[in-house]
């Protein structure tokens, strides 16, 4: 299993020279599992990915499940930018989300609406389905993906990706505090070879400002990872307005408590055998 990421921000994309190092670009995770390809949600980061798949396939039909994790900007804005779904030389997208607040492809169609963007979604030429992902498990040729919903204004789903290279467990935008939810993360991230968990802010933005805004800090990250059981935390979701000098002493800090924990940063690469 080779995962990868393309966009680790949060919120909106920040293209300051101060957040380069860590990168500007909204949520985008590429996991590999031989020839498959399954991408968790669509931020800035979708675009570039779109970019190398292109580059790497040369007109091959490229074939890809892509899981939705929520329809917030930052998880969909890479979407009508993401050149292989204009392609209609045989690439296919499966799209799994949920419809509880409403569909994924109306979510693109509206997105992409006069005056919001210029080309319409009928123009995506590649062919797309869409699958209904309620909590529990899909199976998925070898690969078996677990859903459980996380604590966000309207809703946001996580995923654990169980394969004979190991678990992956992809769990943004998600706040502490409900006993129901803080339990059901932490069942999902069970042993986690890695465990890609939102730390948006420090633990003392949290406690002064941010509640309820649907989001964790690194020190419930830690929690996470450690009464879960996980081997590899990978703090992810970065705030806007968290510089890399920032984000540095956040995996400083929380390496103090768990040892084995960095912050994700754009094009940064873990292989599991
Ligand atoms: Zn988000
Ligand atoms: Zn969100």
């Amino acid at each position: 299993m080779r995962i990868k990421f393309w966009g680790v921000r949060g919120s909106i994309p920040t293209p300051q020279p101060e957040n380069q190092r860590y990168g500007g670009n909204t949520s985008c995770v590429e996991v590999r599992v031989g020839d498959s390809i399954f991408i968790f949600d669509c931020g800035t980061g979708f675009r570039t990915l779109g970019h190398q798949l292109q580059s790497e396939f040369k007109g091959r039909p490229i074939l890809a499940h892509v899981f939705v994790s929520h329809f917030h900007w930052d998880h969909i804005q890479g979407i009508p930018f993401f050149r292989p779904l204009y392609d209609d030389s045989g690439n296919r997208f499966m799209f799994h989300s949920s419809s509880r607040t409403r569909s994924l492809r109306r979510v693109m169609d509206e997105q992409m609406a006069s005056p919001y963007f210029p080309v319409a979604v009928t123009e995506m030429k590649a062919r797309q389905d869409f699958y209904e992902v309620e909590p529990g498990p899909i199976q998925l040729g070898d690969v078996s993906v677990q859903v459980a919903w996380l604590n966000h204004p309207q809703g946001c789903l996580g995923f654990r990706m169980e394969t004979k290279q190991g678990v992956l467990v992809y769990a943004t935008d998600n706040e502490p505090g409900p006993a129901e939810f803080d339990k059901s993360v932490r069942k999902l991230a069970e042993g986690a070879d890695v465990l890609i968990y939102d730390s948006q802010y420090l633990p003392e933005e949290y406690e002064a400002e941010r509640r309820g805004w649907g989001h964790s800090h690194w020190r419930e990250a830690v929690n996470v990872a450690m009464e879960s059981g996980a081997k590899e935390l990978v703090l992810y979701h970065h705030d806007p307005d968290h510089t890399d000098v920032c984000i540095d002493k956040v995996v400083q800090d929380a390496r103090n408590y768990y040892p084995k924990v960095r912050a994700a940063s754009e094009g940064m690469e873990i292989v599991l055998e």
